[in-house]
């Protein structure tokens, strides 16, 4: 199963594509991992990576899909696997298709881990990471105090947590808005090809999963564009034990999360119409836009 999640900063992607690479037991390419790899091993593509690096430039796409040509290539992909990182824009997508397609091994699924805006920002937010060992724990979750308590690996005191400067509010807004803007549109491109499923990614890690088993397998075998894509507005499996609320959102999936996330894409691209008289014509995008969030309910 050949599969591609999609999702905010703070949906989940990462834990998910972790339990769903030990339940299906298929690979999880991170196209980070598979840079850094290629930059400590010295390789052709590794040298060029780490020229774009040094010179603070971003590592262009050709570069980046000769890494997941070559991670391919590798026997571990035969049953499937998740890619984790990419793509993040349509061009990145639309080369992503061509290579898979000339390697005969094109996307089974897509799913997208929808989460609310608000939900999206206090869990980034909340996450703390310990100075010593890096590991990432959430402080606005339970169960992260749990696993807190427990030692540090590294140290053998108690874990020392702080927050990565790309986790405060600031930047979690300004992350959430470039994925608004660049990874959103893929969502329509992967919808248009059948091969999109959007799950509610709220609620325990637990479910998550079994809601994001249920897409995969639901969309195993029907591949056909039409089931596919009338399968994405619909889904099979409606609420489980989730509250009504939750699952009445999740039955509007497409169109509740356009009009959910409306407001955020709208305060950032037309400022000005929201507040004209407000603001100082010296402001910052970012200022309006924190304020203009902070007014909403
Ligand atoms: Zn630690």
């Amino acid at each position: 199963m050949r599969i591609v999640l999609l999702g905010a900063p703070g949906s989940g992607k990462g834990t998910q594509s972790q339990r769903l690479m030990q339940q299906e037991h298929i690979p999880q390419i991170s196209t980070g991992d598979l840079l850094r790899a290629a930059v400590a091993g010295g390789t052709e593509l590794g040298r060029k990576a780490r020229e774009a690096m040094d010179g603070g430039r971003l590592v262009a796409d050709e570069l980046v899909l000769g890494l997941i040509r070559e991670r391919l290539a590798e026997p571990d992909t035969r049953r499937g696997f998740i890619l984790d990182g990419f793509p993040r824009n349509l061009a990145q997508a639309q080369a992503l298709d061509r290579l898979l397609a000339t390697l005969r091994q094109p996307l089974d699924a897509v799913v997208q881990l929808e989460v609310d805006y608000g939900e999206l920002v206090r869990r980034i937010s909340g996450r703390r990471t310990c100075a010593d060992c890096g590991r990432v724990f959430n402080v606005s979750t339970a169960s992260a105090e749990v696993s807190q308590s427990a030692p540090c690996a590294q140290s053998g005191a108690p874990h020392r947590l702080i927050q990565r400067p790309d986790d405060n509010e600031a930047t979690v807004t300004e992350r959430l808005r470039v994925y608004e803007e660049q990874t959103r549109p893929l969502i329509e491109f992967y919808r248009a090809r059948g091969l999109l499923r959007v799950i509610d990614a709220e609620g325990r890690v637990e479910e998550v999963t079994q809601r994001l088993e249920q897409a995969l397998h639901a969309s195993a075998g029907r591949r056909a564009a039409r089931t596919a894509a009338a399968s994405s507005r619909k889904p099979r499996s409606p609420g489980r034990s989730t509250p009504s609320r939750k699952g009445a959102s999740r039955r509007t999936t497409s169109s509740a999360s356009g009009s959910k996330r409306k407001p955020s894409v709208r305060t950032t691209r037309t400022p000005d119409k929201n507040e004209p008289a407000r603001r100082a014509p010296g402001k910052t995008r970012t200022g309006s836009r924190r304020s203009a969030r902070r007014e909403r309910p």
